[in-house]
């Protein structure tokens, strides 16, 4: 079963015509997928147009970019923390301090610290995006006991990797950011993603099979050997988490 671990499903990126294409084809290929929320309005998009998949489940994250404007909405942020099993997309992000000044690294620790303590707290999953912070983001994470933590397209540097391997923490292979998690990362950290579907638009199922065929070459094994492994990786990440029961337990159904 192909599992995409960190996918955009609102309206930033799609039209109405692509979203029915994309839904369709992660219907007919049974892809359990987890949708990024990137602030409140993507979060509430994502929801409405997920209601009645069957594959899909939401995560609930602000971006680092937003820090400066969800500062004094913290209580707003936590109050949408009963509702999913997975928090995301949050993080540190240097590199978009050019674009987004005002989210200072002070502003986007402070956001980033209501999700870790929520992650630690519930044992919740964590999909991260870190961005030219390797360092930092590692620092702020070691103070917390987490146990489901996900680099999503991560590449700031083989040396950021293997630490955060070394903490047994997870990373996504992606479509555009693989090369080094496919040389770096343990078979049983190893995940997958699609994030954003190509302004051409190409079927999910297309765009996973082919990051898989590439990587499986990479590694010397088969497409089906990798596909397995991180179907029972994100089995394992997602098991016990109470909002996320019914999409793990389709998971451990489909499991040759
Ligand atoms: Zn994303």
């Amino acid at each position: 079963m192909l599992v995409d671990m960190h996918f955009h499903i609102c309206n930033r990126y799609h039209s109405a015509e692509t979203l029915a294409r994309t839904l369709k084809d992660i219907n007919e290929n049974q892809i359990l997928v987890a949708a990024q929320a990137c602030d409140f309005p993507t979060y509430h998009s994502t929801l409405e147009r997920i209601k009645e998949q069957a594959f899909i489940f939401p995560a609930f994250g602000v971006l680092p970019w937003y820090a400066a404007e969800y500062t004094g909405r913290l209580d707003e942020v936590r109050s949408h923390f009963e509702e999913v099993g997975m928090l995301g997309e949050i993080g540190i992000d240097y590199r978009a301090l050019e674009r987004f000044p005002e989210s200072t690294p002070a502003l986007q620790k402070q956001l980033f610290d209501v999700f870790l303590a929520e992650a630690e707290n519930e044992d919740k999953i964590l999909n991260l995006h870190i961005r030219s912070a390797s360092d930092d983001a590692l620092a702020y994470l070691s103070a917390y006991d987490l146990k489901r933590v996900i680099f999503h397209a991560h590449s700031d540097s083989v040396d950021s990797i293997r630490a955060g391997a070394d903490k047994g923490y997870y990373f996504t292979l992606h479509p555009r950011v693989y090369k080094m998690v496919a040389q770096e990362v343990p078979d049983e950290l190893l995940l997958s993603e699609i994030d954003t579907i190509p302004r051409t638009w190409k079927a999910p199922s297309v765009i996973l099979t082919g990051l898989l065929g590439k990587v499986a070459k990479l590694r010397g094994i088969t497409f089906e050997e990798l596909e397995n492994t991180i179907h029972r990786n994100s089995l394992r990440i997602m098991k016990g988490i109470p909002q996320l029961d019914k999409y793990a337990q389709h998971l451990a159904t489909s499991l040759v």
